[in-house]
């Protein structure tokens, strides 16, 4: 069996190295510590788990959803954008729920994609991004997200003739994997340019709670003019640990809604209402547990990165997301070489930075998950080894 040209443009070596190195050392018997996978560990507050297991027990529960969603739901989500940015919604036309962000911005491309259109992706970027772009079969072009443009793309050095074709460009901020914000001033040069070249803007922020230091993430939406040009994509997943439940929802301009809910309609019947009920008591209950979350996460950044600096290792602090943007230590050149070197030397397991686009060579992202403990001892570890100094 021959599987489809795109299969094959799908898949990552990078990724499957990491996965077989882990696997070698794991049969090896090194105790590994695995910071290379921003899937949160921490538990949902009980209100939430009591919601979804009250549900279970509702009648008509276990129907097909639809992907329209519980009205109560998209409610929901709309009175949580009014609170949490001061952005009105219409739950009705511009909310639509989703089986996760990663469906939203798996099947966005197809809905406004036709083959041979040109699509602005980070680099580097979350990989649905390119993924999303490769199934739709779009023409990716590169936005590079440079140390000295504070991780943001440089708008003015996107060609004209780039930007008059291009249909659909992607944000993510706060930003995986770079761990970069952006302030509403970039998001209204956003607006303008969108503006100016009809381009969709598609913001994923799906980290916008994971924020340290009293610092809150604006959302895209907050721009003036932001809804006429672009959808924002959010989910439950990282704000209130529920990863695997996959709720996720997309807010915004209403066209951009509609052709997504069309094609949607086509494939997928909407999210588990037990999962929509979850949702709910998520969005509309105390939120402290949030915080208390960020507080946990802005803990483990603030061990590894006083850790790994007494290590000799300068990575920066990040103001929110998950992760760790580390530029390799001096004598390192391959973020590949660095990340074998470093999990064979002391069983610390991160991603190359190249996994996530070319410019990401040079960098390699180091999750927040796992105990304290966990992570002291990762760093004792990494300065015992003496890589890095
Ligand atoms: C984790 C993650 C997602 C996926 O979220 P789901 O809602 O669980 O599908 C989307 N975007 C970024 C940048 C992520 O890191």
């Amino acid at each position: 069996m021959e599987p489809a040209r795109r299969i094959r443009n799908l898949t990552s070596a990078i990724f499957s190295e990491l996965d077989d190195l882990g696997r070698e050392l794991r049969a090896g018997g090194v105790d590994i510590i695995n910071l290379s996978v921003g899937s949160p560990d921490l538990p949902p507050a009980p209100h939430i788990k009591q919601a979804l297991a009250a549900a279970l027990d509702e009648p008509g529960i276990y129907r097909y959803a639809l992907t329209e969603g519980l009205p109560e739901f998209k409610q929901a989500v709309a009175d949580w954008y009014r609170s949490r940015f001061g952005v009105d919604l219409d739950p009705e036309r511009e909310v639509l729920s989703l089986m996760g962000s990663q469906d939203g911005l798996a099947h966005l491309y197809l809905a406004l994609v036709n083959p041979g259109d040109t699509v602005l992706v980070p680099d580097p970027g979350y990989p649905i991004y390119r993924a999303g772009a490769v199934l739709a079969e779009g023409e990716i072009f590169p936005l590079p997200l440079l140390p000295e443009n504070s991780f943001l793309p440089d708008l003015q050095a996107i060609p004209a003739d780039v930007a008059r074709r291009a249909r659909v460009m992607l944000l993510n901020y706060p930003n995986n994997p770079v761990a970069a914000t952006a302030d509403l001033e970039f998001f209204r040069a956003v607006v303008g340019f969108a503006r100016e070249y009809r381009i969709v803007v598609v913001h994923d922020i799906a980290y916008s709670e994971l924020a340290y230091d009293g610092y809150q993430p604006p959302s895209f939406l907050q721009a003036p003019g932001a809804k006429e040009v672009g959808v924002e994509l959010h989910s439950v997943s990282k704000s209130y640990n529920l990863a695997g439940c996959r709720l996720g929802f997309m807010v915004g301009n209403a066209a951009v809604l509609d052709a997504l809910r069309v094609l949607k309609s086509n494939i997928d019947f909407g999210v588990f209402l037990a999962v929509q009920r979850a949702g709910i008591a998520a969005l509309t209950g105390p939120q402290d547990t949030v915080h208390k979350a960020a507080a946990v996460y802005q803990r483990r950044r603030d061990i590894l990165v006083r850790g790994l600096r007494e290590a000799g290792w300068e990575v920066p602090v990040p103001r929110a997301s998950m992760f760790i943007w580390a530029p390799l230590p001096p004598g390192h050149e391959s973020s590949r070489e660095f990340v074998g070197e470093l999990a064979r030397h002391t069983g610390v397991l991160v991603v190359p930075g190249v996994a996530f686009g070319p410019r990401g060579e040079g960098y390699v992202r180091i999750a927040l998950v796992g105990a304290d403990r966990r992570l002291e001892e990762a760093v004792r570890r990494i300065r015992e080894s003496g890589l890095c100094s």
